[in-house]
């Protein structure tokens, strides 16, 4: 204390009182702020947050520390407990979302903000989890080989595509997402008659990635893939993959009708967070419209609110018309359609 007062003498005589109270202020200011932070657990990588994350810091003079993890950060909450650390949960899909909420690493948040800037139909019902971004789960088909510019899930499982169609393992978090949806729409026992004739259809065992599909419609190998809009963005900036990209079209399947189904990243209030103001902070600056254009920028997905701009890249895909079955539907449905997904082998490839 003693210190700081003679060197305050020293400024005041170096300075005019009114310069000094300025300076005063400021340093203050900027000292209060240094001791403001948020801890943010994300599945997420680094480069789609880190834009979104320096902007918040920016605005609020909130520090963000960041723990960047592809897997295990749940397993990590449950393990620290009440001691955890984290504040926010961000992940990259809604199935995390869904297990953290399971496994009581979050809590529950009412914010009008966040309510009003977020669909009901994209968060949960208690305020568990929020969408952040959207993405839709397409038909990417050859420009060659496939003449038809509409399609729908229900085709996909038509025998007039037999040998034709790439898909990742039917256990993967997205294809279980969408299955969960033709589950909701349909009713199990359809659904299961659709997955059967899905599986029939397709070209190769499910394996790889979104990407890999699209590449091996562009070898020639199929000519459907199934896969997430992002990832058109993603091929196009790759100069390997752009070749994968320029071979096909995007179908947004069911447009024409219930609407092509969505899914999101999102986040989560922890449940124990020790900055739990700064987090709802964080969480409402998200939906901000400024926040939504960078976030949905940063990987070529669609603003989770209504009047975001979407990247002149999304907007040429067209208008989205989105299913309207609530996440929430889906993420009670995950479990029938993974036992769904067993239950016909469907990783094991045709079976005819
Ligand atoms: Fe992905």
């Amino acid at each position: 204390m003693s210190t700081r007062r003679l060197s305050l003498r020293a400024t005041l005589r170096a300075f005019s009182m009114q310069a000094f109270a300025v300076a005063a202020l400021a340093g203050l200011g900027a000292q209060a702020q240094a001791e403001e932070t948020i801890n943010v657990y994300s599945y997420r990588e680094p480069g789609l947050i880190d834009p979104i994350l320096k902007q918040f810091t920016a605005e609020t003079g909130i520090k963000v520390n960041v723990v960047y993890s592809k897997d295990g950060l749940i397993e990590r909450m449950v393990a620290e407990g009440r001691n955890s650390p984290a504040d926010l949960l961000i992940t990259p899909e809604s199935g995390l979302l869904i297990q953290a909420e399971a496994a009581g690493v979050t809590q529950a948040l009412k914010s009008k903000v966040l309510e009003d800037a977020i669909d009901a139909k994209l968060r949960d019902p208690e305020g568990h989890w929020f969408a952040l971004t959207r993405r839709a789960r397409v038909v990417y088909a050859s420009k060659d080989r496939v003449k038809q510019d509409a399609i729908t899930y229900e085709e996909l499982a038509d025998p007039k595509w037999k040998g034709k169609i790439c898909i990742r393992s039917g256990q993967h978090t997205y294809n279980i997402a969408l299955i969960a949806s033709m589950i909701a729409h349909d009713g199990e026992e359809k659904a299961e008659k659709w997955l059967i004739g899905l599986r029939d259809n397709l070209a190769r065992k499910p394996a790889g990635g979104d990407r890999e599909g699209v590449r091996d419609v562009q070898a020639g190998l199929c000519d459907l893939a199934i896969g997430n809009t992002y990832y058109m963005a993603a091929m196009l900036k790759n100069p390997e993959q752009k070749p994968w990209a320029d071979a096909v079209k995007m179908l947004f399947p069911n447009a024409n009708e219930r609407g092509t189904h969505v899914n999101i990243s999102g986040a989560a209030l922890a449940a124990n967070a020790p900055h739990r103001d700064n987090a709802v902070k964080m969480l409402e600056f998200m939906v901000s419209s400024e926040a939504q254009e960078i976030y949905a920028e940063a990987n070529g997905e669609y603003p989770v609110i209504a009047n975001a701009k979407t990247s002149e890249l999304v907007k040429s895909w067209g208008e989205l018309k989105a299913d309207s079955v609530p996440l929430s539907e889906i993420a009670n449905l995950r479990k029938k359609a993974s036992e769904l997904v067993d239950k016909v082998r469907f990783d094991a490839g045709p079976s005819s």
